[in-house]
């Protein structure tokens, strides 16, 4: 017997015939003779809507008030689940997240789960029920309901095969698994047998958008298999793993972001100390800065150019302006007309010309590239937006095709 961790993506328990198939492949699973812990996100598009309806009600509403607001779209999801699977004939029981035991940092709309005591869970599967768990939320310190931030399901179920060593994670979603690009824009594109943390999590924060970033890492952590498949369609799905066993490929995707910024100051003063305070005024915001490239100091200046995330724009600017006034710098340029396309994957450790492919490709399809970035498994280059979906495709073509 094993114990089995399932969680099902918002479009998995969309409506109520997704929820009845969601308890089909619940009961097949606990029918084998496992337990089975599952882990539900809010129906469809709730999430979306109940912010929607906070924002209606007051848009400066404070952070906790919305996690009590957004947490209810698990409760629909648990308890419509739960009746499903009692209605096949099943024992279940479904629990909230403090039900769960998750407690978690008291920084509400993005709280970070602190640990898990699964006491709970332990003993209701011990009276053999099947127990359905509301993702995306816990329990702070001082008895509040927190959220994990958008997508926190995936860590959720995560967290929960991390503390009860669960023998699978599978992650149910609406695609089939890992693929080099995304299927729906890239007609050949792959669906991979497996992929190691490392990639994963290069392509989940590059925008590909299977599995929440935070989760991966999670996974890394404590070693979890994670299995993403698709609960629509019966086949295997994408291991993801340590890299060890992994099926040999030089590169395992392309991802486009079109959600970045590129932001240049330009005519910084060329002596020790203006990129740390430049960049320390953006850490104090938190804001994230991705590639970065300062150009070679003349007539005593020199220019940085960054990306950062979209919405992160106009913080980032204000934290700035007071950087030029301060260090005497002559301007801020901005653009959002920019996407960054990267390639990843484990084998380009130990392959030389990787990257050169890549810009072949590009070259090929009169591509400009604006900055390049690299790391030991990844490549990114920045270009103009309208190129971004011709860029991926020329380089699938290139790496997959040829
Ligand atoms: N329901 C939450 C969201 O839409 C959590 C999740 O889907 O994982 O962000
Ligand atoms: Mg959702």
């Amino acid at each position: 017997m094993s114990l089995i961790v399932q969680k099902f993506g918002g479009s998995s328990v969309a409506n109520a015939e997704r929820v009845f198939n969601v308890a089909r492949i619940v009961t097949e699973t606990y029918d084998k003779g496992n337990d089975v812990v599952v882990v539900v996100s809010a129906q469809g598009d709730t999430t979306d809507d109940l912010i929607a309806k906070g924002n209606e009600i007051n848009p400066n509403a404070s952070k906790r008030e919305r996690d009590m607001l957004v947490s209810a779209g698990e409760q629909i999801s648990i308890s419509l689940l739960a009746m499903a699977i009692e209605k096949l004939g099943y024992p279940v029981v479904s629990l909230l997240g403090w039900q769960a035991g998750f407690q978690t940092s008291s920084a509400h709309t993005s709280a970070r789960i602190r640990r898990v005591q699964p006491n709970r869970i332990r003993k209701e599967l011990d009276k053999k029920r099947i127990v359905i768990v509301a993702g995306f939320q816990g329990v702070s310190r001082y008895d509040d309901i927190t959220t994990l931030g958008r997508g926190g399901s995936d860590t959720s179920a995560v967290a929960i095969a991390a503390a009860m060593h669960a023998d699978l994670c599978q992650i149910f979603t609406d695609v089939e698994g890992v693929y080099t690009a995304d299927p729906r824009k890239v007609k050949n594109a792959r669906k991979l047998r497996d992929i190691s943390y490392d990639e994963m999590l290069e392509l989940a924060t590059m925008g590909a958008q299977v599995l929440n970033n935070r989760s991966v890492e999670m996974a890394k952590k404590y070693n979890i298999e994670l299995e993403v498949l698709s609960s629509l369609v019966k086949a295997p799905g994408t291991i993801v793993k340590e890299k060890s066993k992994m099926e040999k490929m030089l590169i395992s995707g392309v991802a486009k972001d079109t959600d970045i910024a590129r932001i240049s100051v330009i005519g910084i003063p060329d002596v020790p100390g203006c990129a740390f305070k430049m960049f320390s005024k953006l850490s104090a915001k938190n804001i994230n800065v991705d590639i970065i490239l300062q150009s070679i100091g003349r007539d005593g200046t020199k220019d940085i150019s960054f990306t950062i995330a979209a919405d992160r724009l106009e913080d980032a600017k204000a934290a700035l302006n007071d950087f030029v006034e301060n260090v005497g710098a002559k301007d801020i340029l901005t653009s959002t007309d920019v996407a960054k396309i990267s390639i990843v994957g484990a084998g380009m450790e130990s392959h030389a010309g990787v990257a050169t492919k890549m810009f072949e490709a590009l070259y090929d399809a009169q591509i400009n590239i604006r900055m390049i970035a690299t790391s030991e498994i990844k490549v990114s280059v920045l270009i103009a937006k309208k190129d971004a979906d011709r860029a991926v495709s020329a380089i699938h073509e290139k790496f997959f095709e040829e």
